[in-house]
């Protein structure tokens, strides 16, 4: 699964990126491997097998998508 879009997919078209942020700590993440997560969003077929059933609409879970990366971001870097 993706950690900022929640996308999930088969192992092999997900990317793990991480980096080492001290020398005791490493911060990674799972996420689309073509880091096409807005497309993943509003993709018409958000009812596939790949998508988790959410009421959310499409603007919430971009909204949701940005605050995650903003998250990751403000806490890992
Ligand atoms: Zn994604």
């Amino acid at each position: 699964m993706c950690d900022w879009c929640l996308s999930v997919y088969p192992v092999s078209r997900i990317a793990q990126l991480g980096y080492q942020q001290t020398k005791t700590r490493s911060v990674g993440l799972y996420a689309c491997g073509q880091l096409d997560c807005v497309d993943r969003i509003l993709s018409p077929d958000t009812n596939n097998v790949h998508s988790m059933r959410e009421t959310l609409t499409k603007e919430q879970k971009i909204q949701r998508y940005y605050a995650r990366i903003g998250n990751f971001f403000d806490n890992s870097v």
